[in-house]
């Protein structure tokens, strides 16, 4: 796995719009997470896209290439719940773009994560850092936002008393269903992509506090109105019945408190092609973790479509390897966690016919290991060798 290391350093700082060639040989390429492997693979990656992928394919003369002996490709991985709400990503539109990249590639490149879903955190500077992402200047994942979640009236989550006074002001509280749409319209005239609910929200350890539901079922409604996937911090029982009833789409954890989370409850969810990010590690710590990777495999073998996500931003240790630990003592296998990891969010995002798999049309968005997963152990998911987005390098260690 060597590279021209001229290559490396112009990838690294892309200039968008270059007619960029790469060619990446001898790999074992996961195409999609259902198919055998294709050993001994080359990959032909022209302007952003795969052109062609398989064996014995006639390379141009002259094309930078990558020697990949050795290492496993995929997809580029989705990594469908993290937060720019540290401290540190304040002012993104004024910060050094070198320490953009760097902060991102510790955060999330480093782990092979192509496209992220910020599912929290101040509208605008999200909206700025990705706006200095696309625009070439600085490289990082594809990034789509919530921007500020909508709280239950008067019931902010005890966890955010550390955040400034006039950040917190600024967190929607909407009292009735006017309000909600009004929160979601200013969001969506910012730039966000989906919305995210507290419908369960934990006032104080062992208090929920829900979100009301005409409140719930207006802000989804206004969501879907703008082909917008809602998102919902559901936590308990009551929380995920709000979430269930008003039409959310994605349960943004597996529900903590898991009593009351019976089967035929989870059936539920999947009738209503509900999908779950379980962020197991958040909850690792817990005495009940037991049961509520129990909640997340029922929801599995129910038929429920999980998708990977760590709240990774909020969980300031940006370790994922717990993540697929917990992920693999619930019961799941390679080729689910990799579902997880690339078709499942791309299907769910409406944008499978370009995002999720190696194949020629496909986004030049891959993930490359250098431990192939599929041998058993999950923390081989976190053994990155290069994440490349659209053709360009953006890690590498
Ligand atoms: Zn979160």
């Amino acid at each position: 796995m060597r590279l021209v290391c001229a290559f490396l350093l112009f990838t690294l700082c892309c200039a968008p719009g270059w007619a960029q060639e790469l060619v990446i040989l001898h790999a074992k390429v996961y195409t999609s997470p259902d198919l055998r492997p294709v050993t001994g693979a080359t990959i032909l990656i022209r302007n952003g896209k795969i052109v062609a992928v398989g064996r014995r394919l006639a390379v141009p003369p002259a094309i930078e290439s990558l020697d990949c002996r050795g290492c496993i490709v995929f997809a580029g991985f989705w990594n469908t719940h993290v937060h720019f709400m540290e401290p540190k990503w304040a002012d993104a539109s004024r910060l050094p773009a070198m320490q953009l990249a760097r902060e991102l590639q510790q955060m999330l490149t480093h782990s092979g994560f192509t496209t992220v879903v910020d599912t929290g955190s101040d509208t605008m500077n999200t909206v700025a850092l990705r706006r200095r992402i696309e625009s070439g200047e600085v490289p990082g994942p594809r990034i789509y936002t919530a921007g500020f979640p909508l709280y239950p009236s008067h019931a902010l989550p005890f966890y955010l008393s550390g955040l400034p006074p006039e950040l917190r002001d600024r967190l929607p509280q909407p009292a009735t269903p006017a309000d909600a749409i009004a929160s979601v319209q200013q969001n969506i005239a910012a730039g966000t992509d989906i919305v995210k609910l507290f419908t369960g929200s934990i006032l104080a350890p062992g208090h929920v506090v829900p979100m009301s539901a005409p409140i719930a079922t207006a802000a989804v409604a206004e969501a879907h109105r703008h082909h917008q996937l809602v998102f919902a911090h559901s936590t308990n029982l009551e929380g995920t019945r709000v979430a269930m009833n008003s039409g959310v789409d994605i349960l943004a954890h597996a529900p903590e408190a898991t009593g009351g989370l019976d089967d035929r409850l989870l059936q539920q969810l999947v009738a209503r092609h509900m999908a779950m990010i379980p962020t197991l590690k958040l909850f690792s710590g817990d005495a009940d973790i037991a049961s509520i990777r129990s909640e997340v495999f029922r929801f599995h073998r129910l038929g429920g479509v999980l998708l990977f996500g760590t709240d990774t931003g909020f969980l300031t240790d940006y370790d994922v390897g717990e993540e697929y630990r917990q992920l693999s003592l619930a019961g799941l296998g390679f080729r689910q966690i990799l579902t997880m990891l690339t078709t499942a969010p791309a299907e769910r995002f409406g944008v499978a016919d370009h995002q999720g798999r190696v194949a020629p049309g496909m986004d030049a968005d891959l993930t490359i290991l250098s431990v192939d997963p599929a041998t058993g152990d999950p923390l081989a998911f976190t053994q990155v060798e290069y994440t490349i987005r659209a053709g360009h390098i953006i890690f590498h260690p």
